[in-house]
């Protein structure tokens, strides 16, 4: 008898339903989440590809299973693509995603209880750089530094204060809603004064990097992690550049130490990401997302909006809506009824809860990709005051998402099937 193999609406017609569902979804609103992106059909094939049948542990060459003729050359392909487009000496595109590859550094350089230093949550950080909730806050002694009450900017005295007074392990820069360029080279400075490694988590910006439209830390910084699935518009999954030296550490971390086999369809799809970045077309986009990003921020701001640090130069803005009566909590959920969706978050030194706070993350990662120009962040921040304005009244909601379909409709998204 033949296996059974049905398509999948003959196998699983739920599934195959809200599939279809999330497509017209992605298609018929603005996406402005800053993390999220569309990633081409081409990624897309890959990742639905027979590499995910395949198991693999080991690296190119020194695998602990037979058959690997062909997923070594998919691993040894992404590798030499993302050495090549980030001028890395080494990369490591096994982790399975963003948090696993920062797990990885951790365990290749500290023991349990070391002193690891990063920006804090609440300032534009990341779960991982040692929050107390998160397993590395958990498991390593952490010190957390912020951002400046005067201009919202990270505030390089008080990280080498405390980079002296705490001689971290690791230092960690990295952000997840900060709209402001790092500076790696002063960060590098502070970790070589204090004997630290500097860690460059680049989960948002790796597209920008590899764009040219954001300072890269690859040869600064002693190792480099990212996300693939952010602004490099890949499947998701994580990655990890480093110096040579210490190649074998982070290798060695990150299998056996942490994870299994890889996973060679993600694997696949990076590589083709990789390609895909790698094109003339790609530097134009990474500077497209800066500027419909402080052409959105320019028009939020003339509408009466609290632009955290007065704009962006990233593909991210933190607006608090203070200003205009409502929380941001509020203002994504009636946003995300008029077809806009976005996430709620907290603005520096926010007065207000986490679950409710005073802001929201505004990206254009999406949008841009989608080919949308500075003629539609102006209606963006139009809608989005719109709705501050009638934030309850169901017809105005509707009547604006009406709009914002008319307006997708005209913007194919890639990868997208309605
Ligand atoms: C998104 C992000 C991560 C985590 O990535 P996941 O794939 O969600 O685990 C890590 N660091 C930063 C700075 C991020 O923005």
């Amino acid at each position: 008898m033949p296996a059974f193999d049905p398509t999948l609406p003959e196998s699983d017609p739920e599934i195959a339903r809200l599939v279809a569902e999330e497509n017209r979804l992605e298609n018929d609103k603005i996406r402005l989440i800053a993390s999220e992106n569309y990633a081409s059909r081409a990624v897309m094939e890959a990742t639905g590809s027979v590499f995910t049948n395949k198991y693999s542990e080991g690296y190119p060459g020194k695998r602990y299973y037979e058959g690997q003729q062909v997923v070594d050359q998919v691993e040894e392909l992404a590798v030499r693509r993302l050495k090549a487009l980030f001028g890395a000496e080494h990369v490591n595109v096994q982790p399975y995603s963003g948090s696993p590859a920062n797990l990885a550094v951790y365990f290749a350089f500290c023991n349990p209880g070391d002193t690891v230093m990063g920006l804090a949550l609440p300032a534009g950080g990341h779960l991982t750089h040692g929050h107390t909730v998160s397993i590395t806050g958990k498991y390593f002694k952490s010190v957390q530094y912020g951002v400046r009450k005067s201009d919202h900017r990270i505030d390089m005295d008080q990280v080498r204060d405390l980079a002296r007074q705490s001689r971290p392990k690791l230092l960690w820069c990295g952000t997840t809603a900060y709209p402001r360029t790092l500076d790696f080279q002063a960060f590098r400075a502070i970790a070589d004064e204090v004997g630290a490694l500097l860690v460059a988590d680049v989960a948002h910006l790796a597209g920008l990097i590899c764009g040219g439209a954001h300072p890269s830390p690859v040869g600064i910084a002693d190792v480099v992690t990212s996300t693939t699935h952010k602004t490099f518009r890949g499947p998701r999954g994580g990655m990890i550049f480093c110096k040579e030296k210490h190649a074998a550490a982070i290798d060695k971390a990150v299998f056996p130490g942490l994870q299994g086999g890889p996973h060679n369809h993600v694997t696949a799809a990076i590589a083709g990401a990789a390609n895909e970045a790698s094109r003339p077309e790609f530097k134009t986009y990474a500077k497209d997302v800066v500027e419909n990003a402080q052409t959105l921020g320019a028009a939020l701001t003339d509408a009466g909006f609290g632009v955290i640090t007065g704009g962006t130069d990233n593909h991210l803005l933190l607006v608090d809506v203070t200003s205009k009566g409502t929380t941001g909590k509020q203002l994504a959920q009636a946003l995300d009824r008029a077809g806009i969706v976005l996430n709620y978050n907290a603005v520096p030194f926010d007065p207000r809860k986490p679950f409710d706070p005073s802001g929201v993350r505004i990206g254009t990662p999406s949008v841009t990709t989608r080919g949308m120009g500075k003629d539609v962040m102006v209606r963006i921040a139009d809608w989005i005051n719109r709705v501050t304005q009638k934030p309850t009244d169901d017809a105005s909601l509707a009547r604006i998402a009406a709009e914002v379909k008319e307006v997708c409709a005209k913007y194919p998204a890639p990868g997208i099937r309605v």
